[in-house]
């Protein structure tokens, strides 16, 4: 048997949804399909303003844009994590420091957080990995003691939540993605939600290349002109409307990828009993999205056999990020703190094949490989 790391879920009401935006001769951004994603996630999540942007790199860079970042001030965020979460802040001359995760889960650890604050700290950045929520209620108070603007990196967490409040929502702003690895699709794309009232009607002008475009297209201005920095971050209507043909089954989606989620859990529990790995540790606050499913093994060593040894049996498993802070562009730059939990997360997931429609044969098959390779060890 092939089971295959991911398969991009299509509805099949894509076709029908681009015809829609070609008969319509509007392709450009902020059309109907964009407001009615808006509408989706506003209404669904309660969010104060949602924007779709071309990516979740892209929200993060309005964030930074946001945060009014200025050279020389200093950012807080994880280590493990995608390039992009730096990469949005770097560009507007912060300076990152990255903060280690808890011992038991790779999110990060507010106490690490507390430790690195000082005068220059702006903005405390988290990520909530594969969905599962940081501790909001810690880090928004550390925020308002010290004055700290928040940024969920929530590409993971779309439909998650710390108690119940949706990820994404808590911060003064929260990145989404949209690129086909993640829950909810459009090939490539992202969201920037913004629940800083303060900063809804620049977040507006920054998506529009700095004009008040949008502002102009609800009448409220007779022209639109230059206001601020900006950029083009909003997606057109195609790259909308194969969005919302996904949002049409958020919830059959949502629910498929729990299934596969418990359905590997409750498989693997027994091999985890019997201590040859750990499953994932979830805090008492946080809800489970299907985002992903991965087990923490002993060490890398252990971890490149049992990759080689499911991909002899035709399965594909990964491992997953290479910490920021010992990248090649980032070494010469990092304030040589050693991350341990960092360290021992990058050397010891392995994600598991994760897809919509995974049958539990296929679940089956990859649980059945895992406890094949622990035996013969
Ligand atoms: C996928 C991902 C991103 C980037 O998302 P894009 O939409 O591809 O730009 C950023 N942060 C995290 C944690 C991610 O997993």
């Amino acid at each position: 048997m092939e089971v295959v790391f991911n398969k991009p879920y299509l509805t099949g009401k894509e076709a029908h949804h681009l015809a829609r935006v070609a008969l319509s001769g509007k392709l450009s951004g902020n059309g109907q399909y964009t407001q009615m994603c808006h509408d989706f996630f506003q209404q669904r999540f309660g969010f104060r303003k949602a924007l779709l942007t071309t990516s979740c790199t892209d929200a993060l860079e309005m964030a930074a844009i946001l945060c009014n970042i200025q050279p020389g001030d200093e950012v807080i965020m994880p280590s493990f994590t995608f390039v992009s979460t730096a990469n949005a802040f770097l560009l507007r001359g912060a300076r990152i420091r990255f903060a280690d995760t808890y011992p038991h889960y790779p999110n990060i650890d507010p106490e690490s957080i507390r430790k690195l604050i000082n005068e220059k700290t702006r903005v405390i950045l988290v990520v909530h990995y594969a969905g599962v929520a940081c501790d909001m209620d810690t880090i928004m108070a550390m925020a308002r003691q010290h004055d700290l603007m928040v940024v969920e990196d929530a590409a993971h967490a779309i439909d998650s939540g710390f108690r119940d409040r949706p990820l994404g929502g808590i911060g003064h702003l929260g990145a989404f993605s949209f690129h086909e690895t993640k829950n909810i699709i459009s090939g490539e794309g992202g969201m920037l939600v913004v629940n800083d009232d303060r900063l809804v009607s620049r977040a507006e002008i920054i998506w529009e290349k700095g004009t008040d475009r949008v502002a102009f297209s609800r009448g409220e201005v007779g022209k639109y002109v230059w206001k601020d920095i900006g950029s083009s971050f909003l997606p057109s209507e195609i790259t909308a409307a194969v969005l919302y043909s996904q949002l049409e089954e958020f919830d059959e989606i949502q629910s498929k990828r729990k299934q596969v989620w418990q359905t590997y859990y409750e498989y693997l529990r027994p091999l985890e009993k019997r201590n040859l790995f750990n499953l994932p540790r979830l805090p008492e606050w946080s809800t489970v999205n299907g985002n992903m499913f991965f087990l923490m093994v002993r060490d890398i060593d252990e971890r490149s056999e049992l990759l080689a040894f499911l991909k002899q049996e035709g399965i594909h498993a990964v491992f997953h990020y290479l910490p920021l802070h010992s990248s090649e562009y980032f070494r010469p730059r990092h304030d040589g703190r050693t991350l341990h939990h960092t360290d021992r997360f990058a050397g010891g997931i392995v994600r598991l094949p994760f897809y919509n429609e995974m049958t539990e044969n296929e679940i089956n098959y990859v649980v059945n490989a895992i406890h094949k390779f622990y035996s013969k060890t």
